[in-house]
């Protein structure tokens, strides 16, 4: 028989390791190893054993002082045997609730459920919507929350004049059920939410009217909210103590509120820089001009300079978004786009073809050089 490795060494804790953390990394190594996760993979369903059996000695305080003592000698056997060899029978009745309320999303029922405990409320997700101005600049929104307050006609407890509740038969008041799975490995019992009454152990007989049994009702609050300044589309702000009221005495939960920016006809956004695009006409392009330039700002002057290609992209240092929380703000881009004239008259065609024929080569070096390639190119 293999030496049997140590159980410390198994879940990766120190020998003096708090409960805590043994079931911290019980948890972990459990969830990785599982065989539900890890189908036909035998190394991790051995592996999966070993780390159960030591956690199964390590996790009971009379066993684990019996194995600092005396190492697994002290298992009975001496070798593995108090857990039935490979038949695994130290798993029975073993409650699994506890690894599987980790990660299959349980919301901790069962456990822990005091109901005279402070509960954190819940939170809030709501969303607004703002103008690109408004994202840039910041804002102050004034948001409707429909806040839940607890009924004063059942002070709470969602039954007719707040008489007291019965409690549940099917779970018998604990708001869990134990069920029990036949594995592979032996019985594999975990606990599920009671669904007769929702895992909260009671059972309302009559429903208070007011409320219908919910236990509150609905206030409309309003809640003015600093938007600040550089948020991006689809961000979300946290704002603490904002949420539903706790219970018992507990927090309020937070409000969180996922603002949306509309687009803008001039202005779109990349990081915390501006894009904008400005259309001027072909004679500013030729000879240059002073144009006016939209920014977040306010107009700005520009001066755009004699023989501006279409597609040229100038920028203007610190005209961007500013960031969230600092004084910083990103660029604006203005790409020049040259507008070309359309539905001409007879005159303007006889004018322009009559401007062309004045040019020469050498006012289209562009041109030129394309047409010296592609004479290169076929020279043969
Ligand atoms: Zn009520
Ligand atoms: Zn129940």
């Amino acid at each position: 028989m293999s030496q049997k490795k140590d159980y410390y060494e198994v879940l990766g804790v120190d020998r003096g390791c708090t409960e805590e953390e043994l079931k911290k990394s019980y948890r972990k190594l459990s969830k990785k190893h599982h065989p539900d996760l890890n189908p036909n993979d035998t190394a991790s369903e051995d592996k999966f054993k070993e780390i159960s059996e030591a956690y199964e000695v390590l996790s009971d305080s009379n066993k684990r002082r019996q194995y600092d003592q005396f190492g697994h000698s002290s298992q009975g056997g001496g070798g593995g045997g108090g857990f039935g060899g490979g038949g695994f029978g130290g798993f029975e009745g073993f409650d699994f609730g506890d690894i599987f309320e980790g990660f299959f999303g349980g919301n901790g029922f069962g456990r822990n459920s005091n109901p005279n405990s402070p509960k954190v409320g819940e939170d809030i997700n709501q969303s607004t919507v703002i103008s690109f101005l408004e994202a840039c600049k910041g804002v102050k929104k004034t948001i409707n929350i429909a806040y839940k307050k607890s009924c004063e006609s059942c002070r709470g407890n969602g039954s007719e004049s707040g008489t007291s509740l019965e409690s549940c038969g099917q779970c018998k008041g604990s708001g869990v059920i134990k069920v029990q799975q036949r594995t592979a490995f032996g019985a594999i019992s975990s606990s599920r939410a009671c669904t007769s009454c929702n895992g909260k152990g009671k059972i309302i007989k009559k429903s208070c009217v007011p409320c219908g049994g919910r236990g509150f009702k609905e206030e409309i609050s309003d809640i003015n909210i600093d938007i600040p300044a550089g948020i991006d589309h689809g961000q979300t702000l946290s704002i603490r103590n904002s949420g539903h009221a706790g219970l018992n005495g507990g927090p309020r939960g937070d409000l969180n509120l996922t603002v949306s920016v509309s687009a803008d006809s001039l202005f779109k956004r990349k990081g915390y820089d501006i894009i904008c695009e400005l259309p001027i006409t072909y004679m500013q392009a030729v000879l240059g001009d002073d144009v006016v330039v939209p920014t977040i700002d306010g107009k700005v002057k520009y001066s755009i300079s004699a023989g501006t290609q279409p597609g040229t992209v100038f920028r203007l240092k610190g005209k961007g978004v500013p960031h969230v929380n600092s004084r910083s703000k990103g660029d604006q881009y203005v790409e020049v786009n040259v507008e070309v004239p359309k539905n001409m008259t007879k005159a303007q065609k006889e004018a322009l073809r009559n401007f062309e024929n004045l040019l020469t080569t050498k006012n289209y070096e562009k041109r030129e050089s394309f047409f010296d390639k592609i004479k290169n190119m076929f020279k043969d």
